[in-house]
């Protein structure tokens, strides 16, 4: 790799002689670096241009021509599906250069039920939804990204089940911790992406992805909201079974209800 430097060194030493390898890798950040300020700088200077678009576009009334309507109802998907791009891109620019986010109490109680409405919305009557909640207890966290990351698993468990799937949102307790996690009976994923699932853009099926609306960010930005709350993603799926999606966040994490923050 040009961008590391090696650099080798013999040192004697009693019994023998020791091979020091020392590798620079500074070259690597800094183009990290480049890499992160470009994409939100790039989405930052979309931002203003596509509200524009947008706006003249929702202005428009093909009243005198009426086969502009579908195109014009295509052309607002598609610039709303840009705008949601761009967004998704400043949250992981956001996220990636965070090293803590401000925390506070996050009632589960109310979440999990915006969460509901959420995918009844998103579903329109097409899947059964079922909310599971055992326990009372809350996390400590980001109340922002930590609804954003959960209502990514909900909406991809709408999106990737066929009309007559369910949908199982859950929160308890585990021996020790707490657990969020969504399941779903839909399409499933081969195991042999799974591992890959949480990078950018990485998906197992474009055109069923596309069709959906998705952004393709959605699993990172998870991954990342996660990571910054010292929790993990859990992947279990099988092809035309299902899948399901667990946030597993440690102890330390997990507030007792309605005891005082300190
Ligand atoms: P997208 O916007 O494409 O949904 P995500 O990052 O949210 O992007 O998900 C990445 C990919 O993981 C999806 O394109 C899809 O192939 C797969 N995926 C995510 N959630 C599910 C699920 N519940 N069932 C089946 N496949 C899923």
């Amino acid at each position: 790799d040009p961008d590391v430097q090696v650099s080798l060194a013999r040192i004697p030493l009693p019994g023998g002689e020791r091979l020091l390898m020392v590798r620079d890798i500074s070259a690597l950040t800094r183009l990290e670096q480049i890499r992160r300020d470009f994409v939100a700088n790039v989405s930052h200077e979309l931002r203003t241009p596509l509200t524009v678009i947008h706006g003249y576009l929702e202005l428009l009334e093909p009243e005198d021509v009426p086969a502009l309507a579908p195109v014009l109802a295509e052309m607002r998907t598609q610039s709303k599906r840009m705008g949601q791009i761009v967004e998704d891109l400043l949250t992981l620019s956001r996220l990636e250069t965070q090293e803590r986010l401000p925390e506070e109490r996050v009632a589960m109680a109310p979440l999990l039920a915006t969460l509901r409405r959420e995918a009844e919305a998103l579903s329109q009557g097409r899947h059964r939804i079922g909310v599971e909640s055992a326990d009372d207890a809350d996390l400590r966290g980001s109340p922002k990204d930590l609804h954003s990351a959960f209502s990514n698993l909900v909406s991809n468990a709408v999106r990737y089940t066929p009309t007559g799937g369910r949908i199982a949102i859950r929160w308890s307790r585990t021996s020790d911790g707490a657990v969020f996690a969504v399941s779903d009976t839909g399409y499933g994923i081969p195991a042999q992406h799974i591992p890959r699932l949480t990078e950018r853009f990485y998906r197992v099926s474009s055109s069923r992805s596309r069709e959906t609306g998705g952004t393709g960010l959605g699993l990172s930005i998870v991954k990342h909201v996660l990571a910054l709350h010292d929790a993990r993603l859990e992947i279990a799926s099988e092809p035309g079974k299902g899948s399901t999606f667990a946030c597993v966040f440690g102890a330390e994490r997990v507030l007792e209800p309605g005891v005082e923050d300190g």
